[in-house]
């Protein structure tokens, strides 16, 4: 709803999706935040024999660049949500949002491919600027394509070291340097590594950062025993129960940030196993 642009995924199909859920009789409690307005242990008091958590990973990473905290530099998680959920391109909406002219997006995920698009459409020149090559582009191979034909400018094997702003604090340039593929890395892919002395920059007046997101911490801190690992996924057997006694996860929450696919495989395994645990325990 709030991510995958309508030109991907039109909202229409994921509304008749929900609607197939409350047709089968599950009911839908919005405006809770778990952990905020009551925690999983109320929940739980309250008579729910079991809790699935399929809360994803949306908190937004940043680099710690300076001049990141510039005026036009967004989260795409924040620029794609103001778009996609608030409708903010529209002159009318009470918080448009900022049609930008030349646009950066740091990032080669699908979230990245998204947000330049978005800004595509907004009128802005877009470059997306990218630390390895087009092969290591973890972006769909479509996504790319589509991008590419909709006139986006690949920077690749270069990484943004710092935003540059004016006086009112806007975002005017980006510093970029040059970078080369050395020994692969633990995930297999090769390491980029910067060229010294190669820094360029780009006139910007707008940069959205899509370098990944994580899980946000909160219902891990309000509930007790709830471990994760070093990136704050939670910690999951391989039917989906977490460390907690018919506490299960499953989804971005626990793989990070990952696919549709992938969290509703997730979602079914999950159930099976609270379906089974709950009819022998009866
Ligand atoms: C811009 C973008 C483009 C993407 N493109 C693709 C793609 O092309 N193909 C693909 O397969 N995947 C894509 N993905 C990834 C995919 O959307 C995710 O992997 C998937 O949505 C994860 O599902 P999930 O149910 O785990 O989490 P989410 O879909 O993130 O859902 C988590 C839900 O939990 C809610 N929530 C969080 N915390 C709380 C709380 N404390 N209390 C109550 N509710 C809470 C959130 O509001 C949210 O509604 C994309 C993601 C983004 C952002």
């Amino acid at each position: 709803m709030y991510g995958i642009p309508e030109f991907r995924l039109p909202k229409e199909i994921v509304q008749k999706e929900i609607g197939h859920l409350k047709e089968m009789g599950v009911k839908i409690v919005t405006n809770f935040v778990v952990g905020r307005s009551d925690s999983i242990d109320s929940i739980m008091e309250q008579g729910y024999e079991a809790v699935f958590i399929g809360s994803g990973a949306g908190l937004p990473n940043f680099m710690g660049l300076p001049g990141e905290n510039c005026k036009g530099v967004y989260s795409a998680n924040e620029f794609l949500t103001r778009i996609n959920l608030m409708k903010a391109y529209r002159e009318e909406s009470d918080t448009p949002v900022q049609h930008p002219k030349r646009c950066v997006v740091v990032g080669g995920g699908n979230v990245a491919m998204d947000a330049a698009r978005c800004a595509r459409r907004l009128g802005a020149e877009v470059h997306i600027v990218y630390r390895r090559s087009m092969e290591e582009l973890p972006a769909r191979k479509e996504e790319v394509e589509h991008a590419q034909e909709e006139g986006i400018v690949f920077d690749l094997l270069c990484n943004p070291v710092k935003v540059i702003g004016n006086e009112e604090g806007w975002c005017t340039q980006i510093e970029c340097i040059r970078m080369e593929l050395g020994e692969p890395d633990a995930s297999g892919r090769r390491r980029p590594v910067p060229i010294e002395g190669s820094n360029f920059t780009i006139d910007i007046d707008c940069m959205i950062m899509a370098i990944g997101t994580s899980p946000n911490p909160l219902i891990r801190h309000t509930t007790e025993g709830l471990e994760v690992n070093r990136k704050g996924c939670f910690i999951c057997d391989e039917e989906g129960m977490t460390s907690r006694e018919n506490i299960y996860a499953g989804g971005d929450a626990v793989s990070g940030a990952a696919t549709v696919i992938n969290a509703m495989g997730a979602g079914k395994k999950a159930a099976a196993a609270i379906d089974a645990k709950m009819k022998n325990r009866s």
